[in-house]
């Protein structure tokens, strides 16, 4: 079933089996910085920015003049690079990533940007988030040329790739590169020279260009541009390939048939609520869905309340549909990560558990609408009703501002398969017993779509539809 739906997508089959690290990561990159302190120090702000995009590692590649060098190591951004470290740096152009992977190993040697290197001592780094679909062929390919794999990422492969054709200079081996791998790819690649930021023919993943001063920014999101005081310029367009170099920047494509089809669940979740997305704020988008949300639910209630803090956005609109206020009922503390990404489920409890507490005075005897986000397993919207029934609530309707998962994801975001996820065999009442509400009302995929502007033609939805995007096609032959 599985093999069929992967043939359907227009995925290779052989990547299921093997799950692939999955992985959901940031990149942040600076050409040419002259200005007040040093390109090494504003790659590491827009990392922080970028933080919750990866937690896992974090990494930078520069050159200096001896060739391409790099620091890596697992952990977040604060505790990865030392301050002596980042002010001792004098490289103008650095390379930064941070990193999450889900169904692969977190190892170090995983953390990015990856770095291949020349006898010449001539390299090249790369700094990629998303997932390649193609893997295996290209996996197999590789090792019968004598590649010896030193990861266990994707990125490795598009390394390697990259490395092959770089006789060429980098610009032409990225659109080599592009004609030979298949799937998601927003990424920055760096050699002796130039910096080229590319982008996959879906487009699924997000990457944006800014200036400061007179260099260029290449980000996930804009949020990090403002971190940093970057003008935002534009975003990569899905297939484009944009080099930085001494005569300012310069655009290509790879000449591959483009299908946009941007991640929703980067408006859904992922993206921070400050950045900017196709022309959208994702701040707007969340408020648009949760107000469409309040057409949809047909209990009184006398509040609503965010499940802190991925509901707030959507709990603001859709208190402005129900025309009732927010009460901030449950406290949230701020020194614990988000439950989505915590390993096991035990450790997910005890992590909401840690996290969440309701205010009894604001909730006992009321009849209370939470909202979220999305529901993925639904491990926090039972606690949080849990908690929210024991602080003396009297009905709990859970409000969620997206349709259910049902579908794997192989585009770089990890949602577990259909076993992990939320039961909706029973409909809505059966979820909503289960997990111990009153009520679940789930947004609709229309609701994302009038939300971001009715662009359905250009999203990928296939998590919560089904519906798979054609890729964007290329020779997919390996030479
Ligand atoms: S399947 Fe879902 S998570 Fe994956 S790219 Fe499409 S919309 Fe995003």
């Amino acid at each position: 079933m599985l093999k069929r739906r992967a043939l359907l997508a227009g995925l290779d089959p052989g990547v299921l089996p093997e799950r692939q690290p999955r992985e959901k990561c940031g990149v942040f990159a600076v050409y040419n910085y002259r200005g007040p302190g040093n390109a090494a120090l504003i790659t590491y702000l827009g990392l922080l920015a970028l933080q919750h995009r990866g937690q896992e590692s974090a990494g930078m590649a520069f050159k200096d003049n001896s060739g391409i060098k790099q620091y890596r190591a697992m952990g977040l951004v604060d505790h990865v690079f030392p301050r002596d470290w980042l002010l001792e740096t004098g490289a103008e152009t650095v390379l930064g990533h941070v990193r999450y992977s889900t169904t692969g190993p977190s190892l170090a040697a995983n953390a990015q940007p990856l770095v291949a290197r020349s006898v010449d001592r001539t390299g090249i780094a790369l700094a990629h988030n998303g997932n390649l679909t193609n893997t295996r062929r290209l996996h197999n390919t590789l090792l019968r040329n004598g590649h010896i794999f030193h990861t266990t990422s994707d990125t490795e492969i598009l390394l390697s790739y990259l490395f092959r054709f770089k006789k060429q200079g980098l610009e032409k081996a990225v659109k080599k590169t592009m004609s030979v791998v298949q799937g998601a790819y927003a990424a920055v690649a760096l050699d002796d020279h130039n910096m080229v930021a590319f982008r996959d023919p879906n487009g699924f993943r997000p990457l944006v260009i800014g200036k400061l001063n007179d260099s260029f920014i290449f980000a996930s999101e804009s949020a990090a541009l403002d971190t940093v005081g970057a003008s935002f310029l534009r975003e990569v367009e899905p297939g484009e390939i944009v080099s930085a170099g001494p005569e300012g920047l310069r655009s290509i494509y790879a000449g591959l048939e483009v299908n946009p089809s941007l991640c929703v669940f980067e408006y859904v979740y992922f993206s921070r609520p400050d950045s900017v997305l196709g022309g959208k704020s994702i701040y707007e988008v969340r408020r648009r869905v949760g107000s469409l949300l309040a057409g949809r639910i047909d209990h009184e209630v006398d509040m609503v309340i965010p499940s802190p803090d991925s509901g707030v956005t959507a709990a603001i609109g859709l208190a402005e549909g129900l025309n009732l206020p927010v009460e901030w009922a449950v406290h949230r503390n701020p020194y614990l990560g988000r439950t989505f990404i915590e390993p096991t489920q035990d450790e997910r409890e005890l992590a909401v558990r840690l996290k969440f507490n309701p205010i009894r005075q604001l909730v006992e005897g009321k009849k209370v609408a939470v909202v979220d986000d999305s529901l993925v397993r639904g491990t926090t919207a039972r606690i949080l009703v849990a908690l929210l029934k024991k602080a003396g609530a009297r009905e709990v309707h859970l409000c969620i501002a997206s349709p259910p998962y049902k579908h794997p994801c192989y585009y770089g975001i990890d949602i577990p398969l259909a076993g992990d996820l939320a039961d909706l065999s029973a409909g809505p009442a059966g979820l909503a017993e289960a997990i111990g509400a009153d009520s679940i009302t789930f947004a609709e995929l229309d609701d994302l779509y009038k939300a971001v502007g009715d662009k359905q033609a250009g999203l990928c939805s296939a998590c919560f539809s089904g519906i798979y995007p054609k890729l964007g096609k290329n020779s997919g032959k390996v030479s």
